[in-house]
């Protein structure tokens, strides 16, 4: 017999965390994500492409390479 010690007892609801959601909240939320999410986009796809942030330097295209080339982006 297998035996759990999470278990919640028989008869007895347990609670819920509901995270507290609103519009604003889920606004603010989207909006960060889409900026990190077009950040990585950018340094993932086209950093040391047409165009650089940091000039000539090849340190961020060198470090991401290999998921550059994993994700299919054009490179070389
Ligand atoms: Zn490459």
């Amino acid at each position: 017999m297998v035996t759990s010690t999470t278990a919640a007892a028989p008869g007895k609801a347990r609670a819920l965390a509901v995270p507290d959601i609103t519009a604003v909240n889920s606004a603010l939320w989207l909006t960060l994500t889409v900026l990190a999410a077009a950040l990585a986009y950018y340094f993932l796809g086209y950093d040391q492409g047409a165009v650089s942030v940091f000039g000539s330097d090849t340190h961020i295209h060198e470090f991401i390479h290999d998921s550059r080339h994993f994700l299919g982006f054009p490179c070389h």
